[in-house]
């Protein structure tokens, strides 16, 4: 793998750019907060684009720790997470993946999207996850190295959307804290939105509204509902000047549909929850 593929799968943040605004919508923080100080692991389950991941940078950022995020994927290997031998100049050399990093500077290591990568690939957290909270550097001659103090371990997926063959194992799961996570209350999706997008409070309503009437469909055969995320992008369009019709269509139905009829019944839904402002 080159250091650029590398770069692909793995993003560190010591949040040079302060503090990642968070509004917290149930009891979240406080588990997370509890959790990390009782060095255990955490498991965040939510649908996409609910927040997850802001919450992570937001608690690291809080406790003051180094944050690196792996995006998961079925090509992922273990050596991706825990490091490897390169070579370079003609020289083998040793090479941190970020889950070594995070448990030799003691910060937070965060799966995103855990149950797409394989499960031989993720065997490695198994004994950081529990009360040994060590890692094996099985290519560096089986090393065990002690987490340090800050370390955490975080995971996320979403229980909707993976086929029962990605399901988490058991065996992992029972060794983390579950945080359940939904979509935020109109009232705080609201400010959310408000700060996030730069569009008006009037405005900021109807794309509400127009968000919880999608989550309220039944049967709708829509894969995923209109996250926290799509409704800030179409606020981002308005406040860059695209009528609330073309920015919901291209930040909301276009993404959640290619199905015509849908997207139809997305767009008719658009007129009546967005139109004459
Ligand atoms: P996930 O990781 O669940 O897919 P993200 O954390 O990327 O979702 O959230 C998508 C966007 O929604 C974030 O970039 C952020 O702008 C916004 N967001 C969602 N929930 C919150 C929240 N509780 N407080 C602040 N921003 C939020």
């Amino acid at each position: 793998m080159t250091a650029t593929e590398e770069a692909d799968i793995v993003s560190h943040s010591d949040a040079a750019g302060g503090e990642p605004f968070y509004l917290p919508v149930a009891e979240e923080v406080e588990i997370f907060e509890s959790a990390w100080k009782a060095k255990l692991s955490v498991m965040l389950k939510g649908p996409t684009g609910c927040g997850k991941t802001r919450l992570v940078e937001h608690m690291a950022y809080r406790f003051g720790v180094p944050l690196f995020t792996v995006s998961c994927h079925e090509d992922i290997t273990t050596a991706d997470l825990v490091g490897r031998y390169i070579l370079t100049g003609g020289e083998t050399v040793w090479v941190d993946g970020p889950l070594t990093h995070a448990v030799r500077q003691g910060g937070i290591c965060y799966l995103d999207e855990i149950v797409e990568a394989r499960q031989d690939s993720i065997v490695a957290i198994h004994p950081l996850a529990d009360h040994r909270r060590e890692l094996t550097l099985e290519r560096q001659g089986g090393i065990r190295l002690p987490a340090a103090d800050g370390f955490g371990l975080v995971v996320s997926y979403n229980p909707g959307y993976q086929s029962v063959l990605k399901d988490l194992k058991v065996s992992t799961r029972q060794r983390m804290v579950a945080i359940e996570l939904g979509f935020p209350p109109a009232e705080i999706e609201r400010n959310i939105l408000l700060h996030e997008s730069g569009v008006d409070g009037s405005l900021a309503d109807r794309l509400i509204s127009f968000g919880q009437a999608i989550r309220r469909l039944q049967d709708s055969d829509l894969k995923e509902v209109a996250s926290t995320r799509t409704l800030i992008a179409a606020g981002r369009l308005m406040a860059h000047g695209l009528s609330p019709r073309q920015a919901a269509i291209a930040a909301i139905a276009g993404p959640l549909t290619d199905d015509r009829a849908l997207r139809d019944g997305l767009i008719t839904m658009i007129d009546s929850y967005l139109s004459g402002v």
